[in-house]
């Protein structure tokens, strides 16, 4: 009786593994969206070093980090020396350029927290944001990028996660729910900890790439083509990654004790951190810290009633796991 449970449950577990894998399939970028983005960013590139010497364009977030689903807008960073002008001022004179150059609905938002100038490509249709001398999300986009690398595991948990996040309406920042950029950690975060791991921790292992950003020392080990079999041993299917994820989160993490770290490849304390207690609107109720800009953390954003929202979610995906017939379905219900 038991032994036909357990087998019951396994094909559970792999109908569910294939139809996850099917919605990251529909979810992955096509060839052609792919090289029209490309086109669209060395075409604006030629615009911006024609008009302005000196200044550079890098692509960051998810159309460069390889956790980009269909349809996502572009992040682009400006990279300019001059240290006469200020952040507005350098984001006002891209607006003038893109305007000059048919552009549609430029609008530069120079009183946001992070000044950016948002328009819309007049031919292809492309979103883009641009933001200013933001180096470090270039560099975090590279490390994104180089876990991806490793295992393919976890391009398809982040998908999957970054996907039930939007459709459940947890995916909103300025809401007091996490970034995708925050998610894209906890993913990577949780598959370092799998026994056997399925990630090394890249910043643990000798450098061989070095960048300094600011006053930050941006370092790790970025020759990940030689190291990847490193998962091979797990194998863990996509269905048990996404149910042992949930249950992370609902059921094992301490949010009122422990930080996630990425950098480390583990968990240390918020103690560690004076993380411990509100400081203005920062309360910490969830930590998950940058891997370069470590006095950040990603959960800041998280409020009294933000978290309950969030734990209810993780509450829900895991008990859809553990209790629903049909989980590829009922977890990316629309909230
Ligand atoms: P989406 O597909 O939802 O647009 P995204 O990968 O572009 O996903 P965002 O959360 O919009 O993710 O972030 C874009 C990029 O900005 C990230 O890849 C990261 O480099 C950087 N970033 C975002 N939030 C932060 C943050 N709080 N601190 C540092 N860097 C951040
Ligand atoms: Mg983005």
């Amino acid at each position: 009786m038991h032994a036909k449970k357990v087998i019951r449950r396994r094909a559970d577990l792999e109908n569910f593994t294939i139809q996850l894998l099917e919605i990251y399939k529909f979810l992955i970028p096509s060839a052609e969206e792919e090289m029209k983005r490309r086109k669209f960013f060395s075409q604006l590139d030629g615009v911006v070093n024609k008009k302005w010497p000196g200044a550079k364009l890098f692509l960051y977030g998810s159309c460069a980090n390889a956790f980009g689903v269909r349809n996502s807008d572009i992040d682009v960073c400006l990279n300019v020396e001059d240290k006469q002008m200020s952040k507005a001022e350098l984001v006002m004179r891209m607006a003038e350029i893109l305007e000059a150059d048919n552009m549609q609905n430029v609008q530069a938002l120079t009183h946001a927290r992070v000044p950016i100038v948002k328009f819309t490509d007049s031919v292809t249709g492309i979103s883009c944001d641009i933001c200013v001398n933001n180096m470090l999300a270039v560099v975090n986009t590279k490390l994104l990028r180089d876990y991806a690398k490793i295992d393919v595991r976890l391009r398809q948990l982040a998908f999957i996660v970054k996907h039930w996040a939007k459709c459940r309406q947890v995916n909103e920042t300025y809401r007091g729910t996490l970034s995708s950029y925050a998610y894209v950690l906890m993913c990577i975060h949780f598959l370092q900890q799998r026994d056997p791991p399925i990630l090394p921790c890249l910043q643990e292992m000798q450098p061989t790439y070095r960048v300094k950003v600011g006053k930050i020392e941006c370092a790790y080990y970025d020759q990940v083509e030689s190291i990847s079999h490193f998962g091979s041993q797990n194998k863990d299917s996509l269905g048990e990654l996404v149910t042992s994820f949930f249950e992370y989160w609902a059921f094992q993490h301490n949010y009122n004790h422990v930080v996630i770290s990425v950098r480390t490849g583990g968990t240390f304390s918020k103690d560690e951190k004076d993380w411990t207690r509100r400081i203005g609107n920062e309360r910490h109720l969830i930590c998950i810290e940058d891997p370069f800009e470590i006095s950040h953390d990603l959960g800041r954003v998280v409020d009294k009633h933000s978290i309950r929202v969030l734990r209810d979610e993780f509450y829900r995906a895991a008990n859809i796991m553990r209790h629903d017939c049909n989980p590829a379905v009922t977890l990316f219900e629309p909230y």
